[in-house]
């Protein structure tokens, strides 16, 4: 639980009660998906983080559906509640604050299977043998689709919360630079929204920041420290930065790091997204670092600009050649964001394009690049 210790050095366990500054939206008008771009101020926070670090951030839940739980449950919302460390507060307090409300916890759905004997197909897929068809079953149900299904089913407002995991902090990668923006911290995160089962669902974070903030808002942040993702010590390497869609943010962080120090290391940035139009976040500043040659170059690949799709390691194989010069050079080679299949698809085009450039064998490809992570010059970081 986030408690604010004013006094105390600001930390994970003591995080500062941020400002939101701005919040805007980064697709224009035409666009399938909401990026949006916050700047908070970390005023008189002593916080100090290094470009590639994240941020933890404590959401709140939507207060909707701690209403709608809340009559499911067929409580007040006033019942007290006590937590493992033995603190005292109201239901909907807990709901709001302290418990993660959405996707359900195992042992919320053992409670389940115990106590309805409707619950007959998620009884079955609770064999640990069948892990993957309950992962599919459970994809897009919430808790309180469980409670709806289940109107005879009833909890005590301990045993309910006793059933719940504690609301974790998410992380977000930092897009700034403490250098060009002194005690501010800059994030773009990805808005989740989704509908499933008829009901209009919602990512508690990116949502929470989204619709639920203000200039009055004060946001529990702490500084989560990612070494294998900075910058190289020496500021006259080359880096590769292959960052689509929120993948970006730690680059801009780069780029405006890399200005501040007047950097001579060259920078060389793929970006990309769904459509030029509309998605192409932080356009204006990265034409300015290309102009004042600190982007030394930018490739973007908008995967529906065109009737075939186009994305980043598309680009990748298109430069082959001098992707691979770079790495002879000394270029240290950056990836950020998804986890499930980009950051796999630009692993694989590396290994191509040192088979070709490098003239090598698949395994020496493979060992070409396990010597770049050795060096710590292939860094990810993915989610
Ligand atoms: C190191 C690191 C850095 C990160 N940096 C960034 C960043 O810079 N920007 C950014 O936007 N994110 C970033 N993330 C991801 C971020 O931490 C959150 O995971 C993300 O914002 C979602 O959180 P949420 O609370 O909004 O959604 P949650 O409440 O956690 O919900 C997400 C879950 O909803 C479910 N879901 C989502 N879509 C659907 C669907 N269509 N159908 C069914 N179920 C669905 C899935 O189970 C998914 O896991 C980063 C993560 C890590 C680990």
């Amino acid at each position: 639980m986030s408690k604010f210790s004013p006094g105390v050095p600001y930390s994970r366990k003591n995080p500062f009660p941020a400002r939101l500054l701005v919040n805007t939206r980064l697709n224009g008008e035409g666009s399938e998906k909401e990026t949006r771009h916050y700047e908070f101020s970390l005023s008189g926070s002593g916080l100090q983080y290094e470009v590639g670090d994240s941020m933890g951030i404590h959401p709140r839940n939507n207060p909707r559906l701690v209403q709608d739980l809340l009559e499911a449950l067929k409580f007040s919302g006033d019942e007290q509640v006590k937590n493992k460390e033995s603190e005292t507060f109201s239901i909907r307090e807990g709901l709001l604050r302290h418990y993660e409300i959405t996707q359900p916890s195992k042992q919320f759905l053992e409670a389940i299977v115990e106590r309805s004997r409707a619950a007959t197909e998620l009884r079955e897929l609770m064999h640990p043998e069948r892990k993957k068809e309950l992962d599919q079953y459970l994809w897009g149900l919430e808790v309180i689709d469980f409670l709806l299904d289940a109107p005879s089913v009833r909890f005590s407002p301990d045993e309910f919360v006793s059933k719940l995991r504690k609301l974790q902090p998410r992380l977000y990668s930092v897009a700034s630079s403490l250098r060009a923006f002194p005690e501010q911290v800059h994030f773009m995160v990805a808005s989740v929204r989704y509908e499933s089962h008829g009901r209009k669902r919602e990512g508690v974070a990116s949502i929470y920041l989204a619709d639920r903030t203000d200039e009055n808002t004060r946001i529990p942040m702490f500084v989560h420290v990612a070494k294998g993702f900075h910058l190289p010590e020496d500021p006259d390497k080359p880096i590769i930065m292959v960052g689509p869609g929120t993948g970006v943010a730690p680059f801009r962080a780069y780029l405006q790091e890399r200005r501040a120090l007047g950097a001579t290391g060259k920078n060389w940035l793929f970006f990309g997204e769904q459509r030029s139009r509309c998605d192409y976040f932080y356009r204006n500043e990265f034409e300015a670092f290309q102009r004042e040659g600190i982007l030394t170059r930018l490739d973007t690949a908008f995967s529906r600009d065109q009737a075939y799709k186009v994305y980043v390691q598309h680009r990748l194989l298109e430069n082959a050649r001098e992707v691979y010069a770079w790495l002879q050079e000394g270029a240290h080679f950056y990836v950020c964001g998804d986890a499930a299949r980009m950051a796999k698809d630009v692993d694989v085009a590396l290994h191509q394009i040192v088979e070709k450039e490098g003239a090598s064998s698949p395994e020496a490809a493979a060992a070409y690049i396990e010597a770049l992570k050795k060096e710590k010059r292939y860094k990810r970081d993915i989610y």
